[in-house]
């Protein structure tokens, strides 16, 4: 499906550089976690697109200053993606909502934003897991099969 290899590790370095700003006033660092740089079968645009509605949720659901994790690693031919907050975390109640048309918990949000990324994703062959961190916050943990086709 996606002929051309894009290098990961720059297209998050990208997006973090993007919404630094933005993660800046609520006193939020990045760190990023990559050996090397991580080629992926993908279109580019699309998963800074993913990145971008990720990182995002993860800023506005951080209350108090903190971190964004964002580690990319390798497995045989798996290519790993987590996006670990320091939020509040997910109702156990809602969890299975996100990325539903429209679901969303925010007085002005859309909901769109977790519809979009799981459709880019599906169409990339990739899974999305969700999940609660044990100490705080919640992570968006994506997996590449990282084949041609
Ligand atoms: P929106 O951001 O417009 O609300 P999204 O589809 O991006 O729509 O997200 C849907 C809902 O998922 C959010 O309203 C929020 O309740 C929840 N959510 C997404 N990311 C996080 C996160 N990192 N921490 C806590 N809740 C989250
Ligand atoms: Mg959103």
């Amino acid at each position: 499906d996606f002929r051309q290899m894009e290098p990961l590790g720059t297209m998050v370095a990208d997006i973090i550089k993007l919404l630094t700003p933005q993660a800046k006033i609520k006193g939020i660092d990045f760190i990023l976690n990559t050996a090397g740089d991580v080629l992926l079968y993908c279109d580019r645009s699309q998963i800074k697109q993913v990145l971008i509605n990720i990182v995002k949720n993860a800023i506005e659901a951080m209350e108090n200053e903190g971190t964004i994790t964002i580690d990319i690693s390798k497995s045989q031919s798996c290519v790993h993606l987590k996006i670990i907050d320091e939020g509040p975390g997910i109702d156990d109640a809602i969890i299975h909502k996100l990325g539903e048309p429209f679901f969303t918990t925010k007085e002005n949000g859309t909901g769109l934003g977790l519809m979009v990324t799981k459709q880019i994703l599906e169409r990339h062959h990739a899974d999305l897991q969700i999940y609660n961190n044990q100490t705080k916050g919640s992570t968006f943990d994506i997996t590449f099969y990282n084949t041609k086709s």
